[in-house]
């Protein structure tokens, strides 16, 4: 912008060049959004989760509330896949992730972590039994089988939860012991979740 000033030394105007920034800056938010979310469910992504986590740690601490970590791993996808072909096993994987976010309040973070695995927090639990209501809650999401063209797939998923602060306070720990219960259900028969430590078998 600059200002234009006749002969006599009197300002006459401005002359200025205005740039359109609108379609930059959705491309920037296009790749601000890739870069923390799948793109196959557009769920948030092990990055954005890692960092979701951390935020709920830190509101929990100082709200003394509790945080559930929880790992979900989709049983026998591969056979899935092998059966009735990996275009299936995306729509699966899609389907999962809207039943998951269909049942999540809007703080809630659900995140596909990798492969046939999603990964859940919930923030601001005020006891353990708040996150059993929402684990029996999430493994009814695989109670109705899935309709893909025409054929109709059951899928069941194992399913680990660990608790901020009971079973850790930092996001590597949490992870670790709700991955050790989410093997401990695939061990036991799949179908089933498991709290981290818990000695029950829950199905
Ligand atoms: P388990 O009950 O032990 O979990 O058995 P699994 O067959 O589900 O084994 P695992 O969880 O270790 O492997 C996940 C498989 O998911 C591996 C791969 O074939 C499949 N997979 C991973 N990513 C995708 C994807 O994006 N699309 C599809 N269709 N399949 C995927
Ligand atoms: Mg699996």
């Amino acid at each position: 912008m600059s200002l234009i000033i006749d002969g006599n030394g009197k300002a006459q105007g401005f002359r200025g060049i205005i740039s359109d920034i609108t379609e930059r800056q959705k491309a920037e938010e296009i790749i601000r959004h890739q870069a923390f979310h799948d793109p196959l469910t557009g769920l948030a992504n092990r990055i954005l989760f890692y960092d979701r986590m951390q935020m709920a740690f830190k509101l929990a601490k100082r709200n003394q509330k509790m945080v559930a970590v929880i790992i979900l791993d989709i049983d026998r996808f591969k056979e899935i896949n092998d059966t009735h072909g990996h275009m299936a096993g995306d729509k699966i994987l899609e389907s999962v992730a809207e039943r998951l976010s269909g049942l999540v309040r809007s703080s809630d973070t659900v995140a596909r972590y990798g492969g046939d695995e999603f990964t859940l927090i919930m923030p601001s639990l005020s006891c353990e039994s708040d996150a059993l209501v929402i684990v029996k809650k999430i493994i009814s999401v695989f109670d109705s089988p899935f309709h893909i063209e025409k054929t109709s797939i059951n899928v069941t998923s194992s399913v680990g939860v660990a608790i901020y602060p009971a079973h850790g306070t930092n996001a590597d720990t949490l992870m670790n012991k709700a991955d050790n219960a989410m093997y401990r259900a695939k061990a036991m028969g799949r179908n089933k979740f498991f709290f981290y430590g818990d000695g029950e078998i829950n199905s």
